[in-house]
């Protein structure tokens, strides 16, 4: 099937002197003469010329913004500012009208609030369009990334029968009447009547699942979305978000930040390679967000400066210990300008630490590794301290945590004493402890929260804006 040209391929190649077909929605209409037309394969529109006195008033009339067009004629050098070339209009179809005086979007700047607010219509905005092209190029690249390095795409379960992350966050997936369960003698919900005769739920992770294909295929990654029922209402955190899981056989936590670093850094190149257009307009419309902002709060990168220091510089790594010591001893810690106060080794560290750490000291990405045992999940690997675990977590400027990791504990008898110690039930998860039964061996992965990486790239500050249709508490309508 022969395609109609797209916009993006006419305005790079300008093919002066040929006939082409252009087909989009129209962002503005001037002078009864300009019909702007954008078709989501670039930030710009091409700019239509119509013969307003050999056109049809009616079909003039319909040429309002959002309405879906078909332009012909001939692409020529335009006599105008702002485009190197346009097409005189030679036939106009409109296939669908868009009412004047009730489409939205109107040719000006609209808060990002409101546009939440008509979340289907945002794709036709020059922000979001520019937004929704990079998360597709990110998302190409992931595939990319590892196939070219011999990991295998595993697809994990959606609905989960364990609880493995910690309880509450879960959501609950039943065919029982909400109403009227069946239940026990004692009144409880009898989840034996339930779809499949347990408790089930929407993953939090796939990783359990990967570590099992990971020590037989040596290397892969899941993809996939993921589901928290976490009732936080920050910019950080949605309810249903796409998570990247690697897992690697026969990796340790050097290999685990190396793999992290690596990925990242390709993320970012790849993106500035393909996005050079989309990036300039995201970087310039967060300076004037940010020249809104006092002074103190302003960041001193633009975005794609940002990204090509993220490229060029080598992260920090610093140990969990260390990173305390850093923040008993600055200045919001001292003066008790931190919302969490640091007093001791073993506090957990907040978005505000995480930040102080990137931003303000080490000024760059850090990766924070062996945390005391007691903050962090049952599978990390223990270390011979025995009182941190081999686990790693990204840091990035903006983000705070971006990804989390670790080395997995390989060794039975430790991993079913952590277990033990933390009352997870050993029955429901005998499946991941038979990998440590028959050929166990070192091996690590880490969770990269995808959202949090297409933020980062498009400078966008909350996580619903990078999202087609974003699920946090309260919002599910589209
Ligand atoms: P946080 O402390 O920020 O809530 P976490 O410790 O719960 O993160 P992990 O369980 O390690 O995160 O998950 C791995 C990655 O998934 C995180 O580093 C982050 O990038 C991403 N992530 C976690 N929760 C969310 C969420 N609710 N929405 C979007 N991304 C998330
Ligand atoms: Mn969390």
């Amino acid at each position: 099937m022969a395609l109609h040209e797209k916009i993006s391929s006419i305005l790079a190649t300008e093919p002066l002197g040929s006939k082409v077909t252009v087909k989009g929605w129209v962002r503005t209409f001037r002078s009864n003469r300009f019909v702007a037309v954008n078709d989501g394969t670039t930030l710009q529109s091409i700019q239509a010329v119509v013969d307003y006195e050999r056109e049809d008033e009616a079909l003039l009339a319909k040429l309002s913004p959002g309405a879906a067009v078909s332009i012909s004629g001939e692409v020529v050098e335009s006599q105008g500012k702002g485009q190197r070339v346009e097409i005189m209009a030679e036939s106009i179809e409109v296939h669908g009208t868009s009412d004047p005086e009730r489409y939205p979007l109107q040719p000006k700047k609209h808060s990002l609030e409101f546009l939440r607010e008509i979340a289907h219509l945002r794709f036709r905005t020059n922000t979001f369009g520019a937004i929704f092209r990079i998360r597709h190029t990110l998302s190409f690249a992931i595939h990319k990334f590892f196939h070219d390095r011999a990991f295998y795409y595993l697809h994990t379960p959606i609905i989960t029968a364990s609880d493995a992350e910690g309880a509450g966050e879960m959501f609950r997936v039943t065919t029982l009447p909400a109403g009227d369960p069946p239940r026990r003698e004692d009144g409880t919900v009898d989840f034996t009547k339930d779809f499949f005769q347990q408790e089930t739920n929407l993953t939090v992770s796939g990783q359990l699942e990967a570590e099992l294909g990971a020590l037989a295929l040596s290397r892969v990654y899941t993809f996939g979305p993921t589901f928290r029922a976490e009732n936080s209402n920050t910019s950080r955190h949605l309810a249903e978000f796409w998570m990247i899981e690697p897992e690697v056989a026969f990796a340790n936590l050097k290999d685990n930040q190396d793999l992290a670093e690596e990925m990242l850094k390709y993320l970012i190149k790849e993106v500035l390679a393909a996005h050079p257009e989309d990036l300039q307009f995201l970087n310039d419309r967060l300076q004037q967000e940010e020249s809104q902002k006092p002074a103190h709060q302003r960041s001193s990168m633009g975005l794609i400066e940002k990204l090509e220091f993220c490229v060029a510089e080598d992260f920090e790594r610093l140990t969990y210990t260390e990173a305390i010591r850093i923040l008993q001893n600055s200045k919001p810690n001292k003066k008790k300008k931190f919302q969490f106060v640091i007093e001791d080794w073993g506090a957990d560290l907040q978005s505000e630490h995480e930040r102080y750490l990137v931003e303000k000291h080490c000024k760059k990405p850090v990766i924070l590794t062996d945390y005391p045992t007691q903050i962090k999940s049952f599978y990390m690997r223990l270390n011979d301290d025995q009182k941190t675990v081999g686990a790693m977590d990204v840091l990035f400027p903006g983000i705070g945590e971006i990804i989390g990791g670790s080395q997995r504990e390989e060794r039975l008898d430790v991993l079913e004493r952590r277990m033990a110690e933390m009352n997870i039930p050993q029955e429901e998860l005998s499946w991941f402890l038979d990998i440590r039964r028959f050929g166990t061996c070192p091996h690590a992965g880490f969770g990269l929260g995808f959202e949090r990486m297409v933020q980062f790239v498009t400078g966008m500050s909350n996580i619903r804006d990078v999202i087609p249709f974003p699920r946090t508490p309260g919002n599910v309508s589209f």
